[in-house]
């Protein structure tokens, strides 16, 4: 019976924020409070990610020092290059950069930074699309992108701009094999963290097998509902998860499946009628209305 990859993987989930800033760009916390901040409030790891950019001399924040035996930081850092549609710069989270990550050259293009990224290991995320109008042109252009963050939390306590699942199913529908992220991207100016994080299967709390369970899509995205499993079985989809009001089966365009209740903790779901659009992914929201995403499932 096949499960979902992040399911099926070895190892256990650990919960953790791939996106947040420090003092060393434009953030109000230094980085040993922002370490400590998620170090202490059940995090098992976090990236932090500054903004890479000559205004901020290019951090890439060595973050090491904040590691203990059962919470680790991953390299990174949010990179950015021209153009979008609408001429702004680039926004390319980068989870797994070396230390020594090259700056970015004036003249370096978005899709060619992202593969240099990608290149020197890193994880790549187009960051919340939905906060400044990415364009479904602007994001088939990085071409080397693992990812797209579904929800960005101070996009949406900022903006009303967290949620970018439209321009994700449209990539999806289009057959883009695309995984999803949830982040804080906090700055610490306003309350902005602790609403998205990620949960990562992994065989241990290593930096290096957390990036390549990210890379292979070993991982789940939420902002507090707990994804238990996920097996798909034929034509059946079945889900298990903390208590929820809806478990929702998402497919190409219109095509969806759903359960509704008081404290669902399993739901079985048909999917007939999402097979032909070659994908399907889960969302499970809450009695708060909270959400938690599923990467999506291949037919
Ligand atoms: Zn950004
Ligand atoms: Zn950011």
């Amino acid at each position: 019976m096949p499960v979902e990859a992040a399911f099926a993987a070895p190892g256990r989930f650990y919960k953790g924020n791939l996106h947040t800033h420090s003092t060393r760009s434009d953030a109000a916390r230094d980085p040993d409070a922002v370490c400590a901040l998620y170090r202490d409030s059940g995090y098992d790891f976090l990236a932090l990610t500054d903004h890479f950019m000559a205004k901020f001399d290019f951090p890439i924040v060595d973050t090491r020092a904040y590691r203990t035996n059962r919470f680790t930081t991953v390299i990174g850092a949010e990179v950015h290059a021209p153009k979008t549609s609408f001429g702004e710069l680039w926004h390319l989270l980068a989870v797994g950069l070396p230390l020594d990550f090259e700056r970015t050259p004036p003249s370096e293009m978005a899709p060619s930074l992202a593969a240099r990224c990608v290149a020197a290991g890193a994880y790549v995320a187009i960051a919340h699309p939905a906060w400044y109008s990415v364009t479904l042109e602007d994001a088939e252009s990085i071409t080397s992108a693992h990812a797209v963050e579904i929800y960005n939390h101070t996009s949406e306590v900022k903006a009303s701009r967290g949620d970018s699942a439209s321009l994700i199913d449209v990539m999806l529908a289009k057959g883009r094999r695309l995984t999803l992220c949830a982040t804080d991207d906090a700055h610490f100016h306003f309350n902005d963290w602790f609403g998205g994080y990620v949960m990562v299967k992994s065989e241990s709390l290593e930096p290096e097998a957390l990036v390549s369970a990210l890379k292979a899509g070993h991982y789940y995205s939420s902002q507090g509902p707990e994804l238990a499993g996920i097996t798909v079985s034929g034509d059946t989809l079945d889900v298990e998860c903390s208590p929820a009001r809806s478990v929702i089966a998402l497919g190409r365009a219109s095509t969806s499946a759903a359960a509704f209740g008081h404290g669902l903790t399993r739901a079985r779901l048909s999917l007939d009628g999402l097979r032909a659009g070659g994908f399907v992914r889960v969302v499970v929201v809450d009695a708060a209305g909270r959400k938690a995403w599923s990467n999506p499932i291949w037919l």
